[in-house]
Formats: C-alpha cells, structure tokens, sequence
C-alpha cells in the first residue's frame, strides 16, 4: 500500500461536476455525433486571442536571443514587464502602482494560493460568498484555512450583507470576491463595493487586526456595459487583486497572471515578501518568460468580447422568455438560472436527456439554479434553443 497524503489521494480522486458533465458531453458526442450534443459545462473561452498576440510571439522568437528569451526570469517576474503592466493598470484606473507592486505569477489560480498561503494561519477564516468557484475551497484548505460561504442573495447575487455580518468573526483572515463572478456572471455594483468596504474597515478596527480583501478578477475585461467596473483598491485599502490573462486574452493554457499589492496595504513590505515566500514554497519559480513578455506587449487589450455579448443576449433573451428566471448577467460569460425544480441536479439530469449538458449550482455552493457556460459558438446556442424550450415545457413554464 503507497504511502501517500490521504489528503492529497482524496483530493485527485474527488468527484467534480463540471468534468463529469464534460466527461458525458464527450462520450455523447462519440455515440450521436458532436453536433447533437450541446456542452455548456466548462469555461474555456471560444474566442481566439487577439492578433497581436501571435504577432508579439513571432516578432519576440525573431528579435530575442533565444536564451535570454527562454532562459529563468526573476522569481517575481522580469522587471520590465512588471513596469508595463503597473503602467497599463495606472493609465487605465488612474493609480500610480510601480513594477514592485507585482509578482506576475501561473495564472489566477496560482495567484490565490500565492495570497492564501501567504497570510494562512492554522485556525484562519476566509469568508467567501455563494456561490463561489469551486477551487477557492481547495486554495483555502491547502492554506491551512477554513472556507466560509456567505449564503447567496439569488434575487441579484449582490452582497447579502447582513449574512456577511454573521459570518465575520476575530478569525476572519480575509474575504475572497470575485466580480465578474463565475458562476452568475453578475457584475457588483458600486454601492456594493462601498459598503464592503466599509465594513471591512469597522470589523478590521474591531477586531484589532487586519481583514485583507482578495479580489479574484479573471473577468475583469469581460463586461457588457459601459458603467465603469469599481477598481476595488480604491475602496479598501487592504485588497490584493489576483489576476489573469487567460479570460482576456484567451491564454487560459498559458499559464499568465499576477498578484496586485497597493502600496496601500498595511505592512506592503512584509506582504509582498510572504506572497513571493509561498511562491517559493508552492515551486512555482518565475512565471513563463514567453509570456511574460507578450503579456507586457498586449496588456489592456482584449480578444473579441462583442461574440460573447451576442451570445449573452440571445441566450438570456430566450431564456427569460421561455420563463427562466436569471438574474443579470452583466459580465464573464456564464448565465446562472434558477432552475424550474429546487433539485439543481434532477433538472440537470433531465436535460442530459436532450443532450443539453449543464452544471448544477449546488457545485458552487448555491442549489436550485444551474450554471450555462456561453463561451461556445453561437451556432450551438441557437440549435440548443429548442432544448431549453423542451425543458421549460417539460416543467409547465
Ligand atoms: N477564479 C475564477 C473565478 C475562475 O473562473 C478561474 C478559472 O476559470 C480562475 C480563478 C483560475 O484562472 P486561471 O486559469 O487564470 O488560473
């Protein structure tokens, strides 16, 4: 018998939803062809990454010394490109963030554990709010920490804060946010942001002790509007943003992000430190040089959003229509429905009937809804129309 980290064993051979019903759409399409079934169970972007990507891929392989180009950059990243992208966040929010500022790192999920174990104690607290990617529980225990699921507000997946209020303890460590959010695609309003902040800062005062505010932004780019998205920061001075290229830019398999600390941040020093200490410690090096490199050149740019807003509209239009009810899904690109039966799965289990593959919400912390990830061709939401319709007619909507 290997002797092995029963923790570890348990976590590689836990079940997940989302590849379950990736894992059905496949072997469906096997059996009755990939154009009778319609996957909507991951969220690797459809849309290809802009041209200039390619063009700043080729343009570094001709220009670069290969070894310089290929070679370890600082663990933190290289100091140019971490200046080109202070930059771009300054000329795009008004802030005056500097190269320090930034550990570039392997994509959001890393920069979470970079946050997580930096600042995780045994006997920590970290708040989330339903419903949440699934992950952050993995991150959080990895770290030693306990995850906390604020109970959602499914009229608008805004923050209930009263919950929130019961939820905050002397253990809490930080709160993790996520906007846009996987899974509902709901953008937090302005108002939203004050108040957390503001009772970030009366609990922090309370409690004697720094509550650190970590903001998970993958979506960052992805919105439908044109109100501007609230630059966290501005509102808590203690927030670490934890970003990434592979929503953006389309680059989820290139492994590209970073952790954002303000020089806002209590103790900047110390904090930076301990991020670029549980880098070291998770053996994650320096992030891809490459990349690096083409992150600096095409940062603040975007791959074509507009398919994902048409896809959006369709879906959410004909849905609402049918009788769905979906609260609005201003950003990323995921629809959170409730579903017609308080069963999430049940339902999901009928639509698999249709060769319609969905994700219940109850992986996400929020039962009774499911979760549509639009980030297909848009012919394959129009054939998968008549589908939902079944359905809807199938529960008398
Ligand atoms: N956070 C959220 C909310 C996500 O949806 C994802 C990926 O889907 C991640 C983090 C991880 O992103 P990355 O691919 O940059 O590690």
């Amino acid at each position: 018998m290997a002797r092995l980290s029963q923790r570890m064993v348990a976590l590689g051979t836990a079940r997940s939803e989302i590849r379950e019903a990736f894992a059905f759409a496949q072997a469906r399409a096997a059996v009755v062809g990939p154009e009778n079934v319609d996957d909507f169970s991951i969220g690797n972007p459809s849309v290809p990454a802009p041209p200039s990507v390619a063009e700043a891929i080729h343009r570094l392989v001709d220009e670069i010394d290969p070894v310089a180009l290929h070679g370890y950059t600082p663990a933190q990243g290289a100091p140019d490109v971490r200046q080109a992208l202070a930059e771009d966040l300054n000329r795009r929010f008004g802030t005056s963030y500097d190269k320090d500022c930034l550990y570039l790192t392997v994509g959001a999920a890393a920069s979470l554990c970079c946050c997580l174990s930096a600042m995780g104690c045994e006997g920590d607290e970290f708040i989330t709010f339903a419903p949440y990617f699934p992950e952050y529980k993995v991150f959080v225990e990895s770290a030693g920490g306990k995850l906390i699921a604020v109970p959602a507000d499914i009229e608008d997946f805004q923050i209930d804060f009263a919950a929130f209020e019961q939820a905050l303890s002397p253990n809490t460590k930080a709160v993790i946010i996520n906007t846009p959010n996987n899974p509902t695609g709901v953008v937090y309003s302005r108002n939203t942001v004050e108040k957390l902040g503001r009772m970030l800062e009366d609990k922090s005062r309370e409690y004697g002790h720094t509550i650190y505010l970590i903001s998970d932004e993958p979506y960052r780019e992805i919105r439908y509007t044109d109100e501007p998205l609230p630059w966290i920061p501005s509102y808590y001075a203690n927030t670490l943003v934890c970003y990434s290229y592979s929503k953006s830019l389309s680059l989820p398999g290139q492994r590209i992000g970073y952790v954002l600390v303000p020089r806002t941040v209590e103790d900047f020093d110390l904090v930076y430190a301990a991020i670029a200490g549980a880098g070291r410690a998770l053996g994650y090096v320096c992030a891809p040089a490459l990349f690096q490199l083409v992150a600096a050149r095409c940062a603040g740019q975007t791959a074509d959003i507009s398919i994902y807003k048409k896809n959006r509209d369709v879906l959410l239009n004909a849905l609402r229509e049918m009788g769905y009810t979906c609260a609005q899904p201003d950003g990323a690109f995921y629809l959170f429905p409730r579903t017609p039966e308080p069963d999430a799965k049940a339902f999901c289990e009928k639509a698999k009937a249709y060769d319609l593959v969905l994700v219940p919400g109850d992986s996400f912390g929020c039962p009774g809804h499911v979760r549509i990830s639009y980030c297909v061709p848009t012919e394959q939401i129009l054939r998968a129309l008549p589908k939902f319709r079944k359905l809807a007619d199938d529960y008398g909507l």
